[in-house]
């Protein structure tokens, strides 16, 4: 019998497992990709220039110090986020506006203090200790910054925000939700920033994936099932054991369960989870948060004074960034296509994907029909709700008025099960950060309570 059996090999299942083996507990993984790193997946270009991130890509050396350890520990090498040029700001079809990075766009005068004042009341607001009200739990973020007085450009820059932070509409989350992800990622404009103070300041030259590999390799590769689904998961007061697709039972003292809380309804487990426990996660959502990344021979955009900064209102992208990293001659932009444009685009089949993403690039960079913009050397179009073992990203949201009524149970053990993920983190939810911060409390959970009973072996 092993003392902790980790559902899930990503970053917070495998921090949980390399902490659990640390403490001297024997610990095995089960996942069912044939690879770990979830929604970490680096994958190596064709033309042998570096590798293409469908998933998640930016890091911050002082501000995620998890994350950062093992950069240095396995000797990564990163980039540093390119901020130089011009910005585009696209607010319908047909029109759009330049503006130099890191300033807001030349909207009236009206309209930049509004959104000066709903920005910093988000920005106060979030670094509030403690959870919000209850009151904001029941309304929309829309609706939020609407009875701020919101003026219409600023309520859909808003909307912009919950796009490309959650994959979701400003409709679709609580302005308690929200404010309270701003509050564990260190305020709404460190997660904003494309610089030292924010989340999107750096990058890996070979790829994010790495640092799973890298966990991995600790925890011992003998250690990992990979290729094995969880089907069941079955408390039996002494131990849990768990069933996997094929047939194939672990019995251990202790799980963590490391899969997106809005998928256990998708296991078998009994008994079942308590009714508010299996409220909350039933009632939390994945965001539509998508990826198109354009590779091209050069960075020709560079040349004509934009830094491949976009943001969009029209979509389908609603806003995309610069990934390359020009020392393996990687040239790429990277297309967020979250939210409503995204479930829309999801829908159409591969080529259509890349042909809008394509033409949208060349209209917002105002390239002509014989400009680089139409000869990428790869595409690559990631809709993480397609992933049978993700179903979207970047993580669960809950249910309007749910943040708040769950609070005391969200993410607490019940009886020999444990559960991590980015969801559950205090610091840097959402980020590779707070998977690893989530899966360090799960091993500390597992081996208080192992230590309070000792094994009868
Ligand atoms: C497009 C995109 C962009 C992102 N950008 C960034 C970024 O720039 N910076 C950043 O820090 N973070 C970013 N993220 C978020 C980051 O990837 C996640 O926060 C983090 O990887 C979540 O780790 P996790 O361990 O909580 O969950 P997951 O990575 O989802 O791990 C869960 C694991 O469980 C496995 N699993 C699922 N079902 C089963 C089952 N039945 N049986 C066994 N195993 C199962 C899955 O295969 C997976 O390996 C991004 C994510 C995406 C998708």
């Amino acid at each position: 019998m092993l003392d902790v059996l980790v559902i899930g090999a990503g970053f917070s299942g495998l921090q949980a497992a390399y902490s659990a083996q640390q403490a001297g507990l024997s610990t095995a993984v089960v996942e069912a990709r044939d690879r770990v790193g979830g929604k970490i997946w680096s994958v190596p270009l064709a033309s042998g220039r570096g590798y293409a991130e469908l998933g998640g890509a930016w890091i911050n050396n002082s501000l995620q110090p998890r994350v950062w350890k093992y950069v240095e520990r396995f000797g990564l090498e990163v980039v540093t986020q390119r901020l130089e040029g011009t910005a585009v700001m696209q607010e319908t079809q047909d029109s759009r506006l330049e503006f130099p990075f890191g300033v807001s766009p030349d909207w009236s005068e009206a309209e930049k203090n509004n959104l000066a004042y709903i920005r910093d009341h988000i920005q106060a607001e979030s670094l509030k200790p403690g959870l919000p009200s209850a009151q904001d739990d029941n309304v929309s973020l829309d609706q939020y910054v609407r009875n701020l007085g919101a003026l219409p450009k600023v309520a859909n820059m808003v909307n912009l925000w919950a796009r490309v932070m959650h994959g979701v509409e400003s409709t679709e989350e609580s302005a308690a939700w929200f404010i309270d992800y701003c509050c564990r990622n260190k305020g709404l404009l460190a997660i904003r920033a494309d610089d030292s103070t924010g989340g999107q300041y750096m990058r890996f030259k070979d790829g994010a994936q790495s640092i799973a590999e890298g966990i991995a390799r600790l925890v011992g590769a003998q250690n990992i099932h990979l290729g094995s689904p969880v089907a069941s998961v079955n408390e039996h007061g002494s131990h849990v054991s768990v069933v996997t697709r094929d047939g194939r039972t672990f019995n251990a003292r202790k799980c963590i369960l490391s899969i997106p809380s809005t998928m256990y309804k998708e296991l078998s487990i009994t008994p079942g989870l308590p009714q508010p426990v299996q409220e909350v996660t039933d009632g939390t959502v994945l965001g539509d948060y998508n990826k198109a990344i354009v590779c091209y021979d050069r960075p020709w955009w560079r040349s004509e004074g934009f830094n491949g900064y976009f943001a969009s209102y029209a979509g389908p992208v609603i806003l995309a960034r610069d990934t390359s990293v020009d020392e393996r001659n990687h040239f790429s932009l990277t297309c967020f296509v979250n939210g409503q444009p995204g479930r829309d685009w999801s829908k159409l089949c591969p080529h259509e994907r890349r042909a809008v993403v394509i033409k949208q690039i060349a209209k917002i960079f105002k390239a002509d029909a014989n400009s680089e913009a139409f000869r990428p050397i790869e595409v690559f179009d990631q809709v993480w709700k397609h992933e049978e073992f993700s179903r979207g990203a970047l993580a669960p949201i809950h249910a309007l008025g749910h943040l708040t009524k769950y609070a005391s149970v969200y993410g607490k053990p019940v009886g020999n099960l444990h559960f991590v993920g980015t969801e559950y983190s205090t610091e840097w939810k959402g980020y590779m950060e707070g998977a690893l911060c989530s899966g360090e409390r799960g091993a500390r959970e597992v081996v208080e309570a192992v230590k309070k009973v000792p094994s009868k072996l």
